[in-house]
């Protein structure tokens, strides 16, 4: 009798994960009236060691989040994936900003006007345009970066004006609390302003090609929902969920 080794091990474990998450993303999606082929898996990969990765990759992941620009580029370096695109969620320090338009195939935590003015500059020495969403911070909280609500719009408009930068929707982190209803209320707040923004500031010709989302219509992303609550974002019309734990696993404290 063969013994399973431990790496065997640890990619069933993943596999199984891996199928119960698009199961209930099937779920969601159809409890709500839209296909799950509109929602994409971003598998967040801080803290998690690059053999998991390997693993995951093997599985048919193809979508990692990071959100420290340090570790996911000693991670990219030892990866070398084929085929795979690299999201930042963690918000940037200014000192790490051309690293990350170096990196990154979209920087979801775009948090300041600021930064988006040096994510373009270093875009432009590269001779490449890069994705971004916009991340808010739809409950105010002080812990947390992202744009106000009520300063959207005008940082969203100084934001499409920058030629080397692609901004293709929203993103979010929900307050961490008990109530999902409470979460729900966060999710379609983010949907809301998104499409306040399509209204109000056209991007042209400003987006990556085939990344208008479902819809076909600009500013179509919205990343937000997480391992805790993203069947509620699926049904309030996510089409990017970022899952550490629920494919991986609790994390170790940093
Ligand atoms: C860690 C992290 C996630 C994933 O969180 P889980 O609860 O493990 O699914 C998603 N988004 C951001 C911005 C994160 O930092």
């Amino acid at each position: 009798m063969s013994a399973i080794s431990p790496d065997e091990e640890q990619r069933e474990h993943l596999a199984a994960r891996l199928a119960a998450v698009r199961e209930r993303i099937a779920i969601a999606a159809q409890r709500s009236g839209r296909s799950a082929a509109d929602v994409a898996l971003v598998a967040v990969t801080k803290t998690v060691p690059v053999a998991t990765i390997r693993a995951a990759h093997a599985l048919g992941l193809v979508t990692f989040g990071e959100n420290r620009v340090q570790e996911a580029r000693d991670k990219i370096a030892q990866l070398a994936l084929p085929g795979v695109r690299w999201e930042l969620i963690g918000h940037v320090q200014t000192n790490k900003a051309a690293l990350a338009a170096q990196l990154f195939d979209r920087v979801q935590s775009l948090d300041s006007v600021r930064l988006a003015r040096l994510l373009d500059a270093r875009a432009a020495s590269l001779g490449r345009r890069l994705s971004v969403l916009l991340e808010v911070n739809v409950a105010g909280e002080a812990s947390k970066s992202g744009f106000a609500p009520d300063e959207l719009l005008a940082a969203a408009t100084e934001i499409a004006a920058l030629p080397h930068l692609a901004p293709e929707g929203l993103m979010t982190v929900a307050p961490l609390v008990e109530n999902l209803e409470q979460v729900r209320l966060v999710f379609r707040r983010l949907r809301e302003l998104r499409d306040r923004l399509r209204a109000s500031v056209p991007l042209g010709d400003r987006e990556q090609p085939g990344e208008r989302g479902a819809a076909g219509q600009t500013w179509g992303q919205l990343s937000m929902g997480m391992s805790d609550d993203f069947e509620v974002a699926i049904e309030e019309g996510a089409t990017l969920i970022r899952l550490g734990r629920a494919l991986f696993g609790t994390r170790p404290a940093r």
